[in-house]
């Protein structure tokens, strides 16, 4: 049982939220509370709706260009992590959605569980990467879930929902235009061969570390959605490369730059506003869709006033 009055008195006022977010810019919080478990996340949520305040809820900040404004209301940052539940007979685990994903990912790894190794290295929450399906090397999130325990903001309701629900799409989900709070997440799960898993996961993040921007670099991962597939192509053209044949990565505005070892990430050295990253996205955009006819669109969510 969560104390409605004791939760309220961990609400912070004005908290910077680049501090919480992989960008490392924008504005704060008006007002800001971390939950610690599943059933803080339910009550936080509650309270705000009680309170008739705005909320957001906040996983990592690993895809979110915050404004530099900051945010009204309460934002709420779900680190929930209860213990997580194995069932080896039926081949599930269970897990808080303010999990990390890379928490998940070592979990599966150390109980011998094969099929999250692609999910390596991504940043982020368990909640966000189903929010958005996050996913690497042609696997997403869905191809793991059987299930998640939701809540329904707009009436407090909680009930089990299966993947069909989500309607997942291409770094989509329903919860994207019908906004429902992910409590925890069920996994399918499989026995693999404990030396194969843990070989693959350092494959995966030799790989990652290779391209992506060094730790202390803000980024928030791939600016745009990778393209549709090309007639008679069954993968998806990296928006990276039609970004780079555009001369991108010369590219910047203010603090904002296109990163040199891969251009669909916008990075941020320490100096960058939003309103910079919005401009460079702006003048990308423009860019690929004169000279190539294509129209970027973001993967990264923008979010305050
Ligand atoms: C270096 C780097 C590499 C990346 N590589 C990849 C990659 O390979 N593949 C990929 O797909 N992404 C990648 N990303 C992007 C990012 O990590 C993913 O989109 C991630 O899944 C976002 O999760 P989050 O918890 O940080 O969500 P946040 O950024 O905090 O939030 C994103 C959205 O999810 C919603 N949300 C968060 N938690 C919940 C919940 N419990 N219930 C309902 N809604 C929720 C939020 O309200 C928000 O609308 C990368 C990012 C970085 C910085």
């Amino acid at each position: 049982m969560v104390e409605r009055s004791a939760l309220k008195k961990r609400v912070r006022q004005s908290i910077p939220l680049r501090e919480f977010t992989t960008f490392r810019l924008g504005g704060s919080a008006e007002l800001f509370l971390e939950v610690e478990t599943e059933a803080e996340l339910a009550e936080a949520v509650a309270m705000a709706r009680a309170d008739g305040m705005p909320w957001f809820l906040l996983g990592g900040g690993s895809n979110l260009v915050v404004s530099d404004r900051g945010m009204p209301g309460l934002v709420i940052r779900n680190a929930s992590r209860d213990p997580e539940r194995l069932d080896p007979e039926r081949g599930l685990l269970t897990i808080s959605s303010g999990r990390k994903l890379g928490y998940l990912v070592e979990v599966a790894a150390g109980h011998g569980l094969t099929g999250f190794e692609p999910m390596t290295g991504i940043p982020g929450t368990v909640g966000g990467a189903i929010y958005g399906n996050a996913g690497a090397y042609g696997r997403t999130i869905a191809d793991l879930l059987v299930g998640a325990t939701l809540l329904e903001p707009s009436t407090g309701r909680i009930f089990e929902a299966d993947p069909a629900f989500f309607e997942f799409a291409y770094r989509s989900s329903r919860l994207k235009r019908d906004p429902h709070v992910i409590l925890n997440a069920t996994f399918r799960t499989s026995p693999g061969d404990p030396a194969a898993i843990r070989a693959e996961m350092a494959n995966i993040m030799a790989q990652r570390n290779a391209k992506h921007p060094p730790l202390g670099v803000g980024s928030a991962g791939s600016f745009f959605k990778n393209l549709p597939p090309a007639p008679g192509e069954t993968r998806r053209r990296a928006a990276g490369e039609v970004l780079e044949k555009a001369g991108a990565k010369e590219m910047a505005v203010g603090g904002a730059k296109v990163f040199h070892k891969h251009a669909n990430f916008i990075v941020n050295y320490g100096e960058a506003t939003a309103a910079d990253v919005r401009a460079l996205a702006a003048q990308l955009k423009e860019r690929v869709f004169g000279l190539f006819g294509i129209a970027l669109e973001e993967e990264v969510l923008y979010i305050g006033i």
